[in-house]
């Protein structure tokens, strides 16, 4: 989540992101930022060259409305992608041959509801690729979903508070505007529960269709990816996606992440795409393998952060980049009973 850092490709998208970070942790603070660091850009610059290029060569569906860019990705597998905010979170809707799985949904800022039942007539369960707010958002709108058993979890579930979430709602957040339904003032996440939770290796039949769950603990501790072995397909959700890589949150586990993207990375080879949750709805396989070298460089410690604001750390690491913070590396903990950060 909060992968405000989203421009590995240049300098001056990075400056945007941590200014990006700066006037939200302002406000949500209501303290002046004693960091200086020179604006040079805007989200709205981003905005400007949308879509980005992997979504460009991807068939855009009619389903797609002013909020909710959606991508055919695969064959049976759309792309909702909320671009316009920064965040750009995308849920991916998997077609069976009976039932339909919706892998996330979304930031809750419209109702991703609508657009589900325009694109299929199939029962949609909804799984989360993990709990952070910018994944969950539209869960209280579906009967039936399915989870992991666990406090952090149960804890998510209770939603987050217009406090935790403020920061993706002002001005500089939206390419353009906030959507028109959107009570921005009070914008929070719903609460929402379980009917069924999911284990790791449990496999999910649509129909024809054989989805495998894959717990990825480390972004958070109950992150998961699936596995359409059939397909060759992967979803990786925030464990791994195509921009700067979130590993910021106090509950992200380094341990966990590094044995997580091993994980995932051993499975490359069975497998010709990628689907990660924020920005580019699908990217070749292939890259894992150098997420995890260069995630390895990063914990050695032999390599630098290219920017350091306060606690919070930014490396590039031969083309793959990380935001993390010193508390992590330092490998400190919270209380995952509490649930997320709102980080
Ligand atoms: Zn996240």
């Amino acid at each position: 989540m909060h992968n405000f850092l989203r421009g590995k490709r240049n300098n001056m998208k990075l400056s945007l992101k941590l200014i990006f970070f700066i006037i939200a942790a302002s406000i949500v603070s209501c303290t002046k930022n004693e960091v200086s660091y020179v604006e040079d850009s805007s989200f709205a610059d981003v905005c400007q060259s949308l879509p980005v290029p992997a979504n460009k060569i991807l068939p855009l569906n009619d389903a797609s409305t002013e909020w909710f860019q959606v991508y055919e990705s695969h064959k049976g597998v759309y792309s909702i992608v909320e671009p316009y905010q920064f965040q750009m979170s995308i849920s991916h809707l998997i077609l069976g041959d009976e039932r339909a799985l919706l892998f996330d949904t979304g930031m809750g800022m419209a109702p991703i509801k609508p657009v589900i039942e325009s694109l299929t007539d199939l029962p949609v369960t909804v799984l989360n690729s993990h709990t952070h707010f910018d994944h969950v958002g539209g869960n209280a709108e579906f009967d039936n979903i399915l989870a992991v058993d666990s406090p952090y979890t149960r804890a998510n579930m209770k939603g987050f508070s217009h406090e935790e979430v403020a920061g993706d709602v002002i001005d500089e957040a939206f390419c353009n505007g906030p959507p028109k339904s959107l009570d921005t003032e009070n914008y929070y996440t719903r609460a929402w529960s379980a009917d069924n939770f999911v284990i790791d290796g449990q496999i999910i039949d649509l129909g024809n269709r054989l989805i495998e769950v894959i717990d990825v603990p480390g972004h958070t501790p109950d992150a998961l990816a699936l596995l359409d072995q059939e397909n060759a397909l992967l979803f990786t959700g925030d464990t791994y996606y195509d921009d700067n890589l979130w590993l910021f949150s106090p509950e992200t586990d380094l341990d966990h992440y590094s044995e997580s993207i091993a994980k995932l990375s051993k499975l490359e080879n069975q497998i010709e795409f990628i689907f990660g949750a924020h920005t580019s709805a699908r990217v070749d396989a292939g890259i894992l393998s150098k997420v995890k070298e260069s995630f390895s460089k990063l914990r050695s410690g032999k390599v630098k952060p290219i920017h350091e604001v306060q606690d919070r750390l930014i490396y590039e690491i031969d083309g793959v980049n990380f935001v993390t913070s010193k508390s992590i590396l330092a490998g400190e903990k919270i209380s995952m009973d509490k649930g997320a950060s709102g980080l």
